[in-house]
């Protein structure tokens, strides 16, 4: 098998499926990266569900992968613990989403320490003041267990209405027990280098897709990764009057295998000059 000096990290919410369909030529283009041995992961922002819950979301909407390839903010967030060597965490996050953190010490729930990391996700109806005071006492340990925030939304939409996200109980914990939070998430650095490790490629060599102007390309470009923009998904007219400059612009996902060809082509070009 050729390995080909590239390698793709490619977001999943509004570049290959939009509101449970896939988007027409995501598959063919998906079969054309397995057949040309393309190294490639799934990055995600849901740190709701584990990868296996949304490994048959996707089989169920016509795509098939390995479960290694999906890269979500707790899987990211596992990888970046291991390489700073930690191994103890305490889990704020939901019990289904808590299987992908089979390689850590988990702090027994209601055990006060000690403790590494503390881990907080979305929790939802299941924060308390109990549960939300245990984190804060964990973080008021010395030596500062690190705070790790499984992305920083705000709020979200659910079917009762507005409802309080990740975000507000970080800056919670980080207000009390005077700490900065590690965010795991698109479009955090961390993020991107967890993914880069994870693929075993180098910034330099590795190609982002997304649908998102700030946490895909943006992102991707702060961790040293060129990004293409595609005008599917999220994508709005006036994210292209932004400061921010995708390295490449796509219809939709279908259009990446030409575009591939043809930056191959430019790139044998120069060599030859040169
Ligand atoms: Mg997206």
């Amino acid at each position: 098998m050729t390995s080909p000096d590239r390698a793709l990290l490619i977001d999943l919410d509004g570049v290959l499926y939009q509101e449970n369909k896939m988007i027409p030529g995501a598959v063919d283009t998906l079969h054309w990266i397995e057949a040309q041995h393309i190294e490639h992961l799934f990055i995600t922002n849901t740190s709701s569900k584990s990868r296996l819950a949304l490994l048959e979301k996707f089989q169920q909407i016509g795509f098939d992968t390995e479960i290694d390839r999906i890269i979500t903010p707790i899987v990211a967030t596992s990888e970046w613990l291991q390489q700073k060597a930690i191994r103890s965490a305490a889990l704020f996050v939901k019990v289904e989403a808590s299987t992908d953190f089979s390689a850590l010490d988990i702090l027994p729930a209601e055990s006060e320490g000690p403790v590494d990391a503390v881990v907080v996700g979305d929790l939802g109806e299941a924060w308390d003041y109990q549960t939300l005071n245990r984190a804060f006492r964990l973080l008021m340990q010395d030596p500062q267990p690190v705070l790790v925030a499984l992305g920083m939304t705000r709020y979200w939409q659910s079917g009762g209405g507005l409802s309080l996200d990740v975000a507000p109980f970080i800056k919670a914990l980080e207000y009390a027990a005077d700490c900065q939070a590690e965010v795991m998430g698109k479009p955090s650095t961390s993020f991107y280098q967890s993914a880069l490790a994870l693929l075993g490629y180098p910034a330099h060599r590795v190609t982002m897709i997304g649908d998102d102007i700030a946490g895909d390309v943006e992102g991707a470009q702060r961790a040293g990764i060129q990004a293409l923009l595609v005008k599917t998904g999220k994508f709005r007219e006036r994210d292209l009057a932004s400061s921010i400059k995708p390295d490449g612009l796509l219809d939709s996902i279908a259009d990446l295998p030409d575009w591939w060809e043809a930056q191959k082509n430019t790139a044998s070009n120069r060599s030859e000059v040169n």
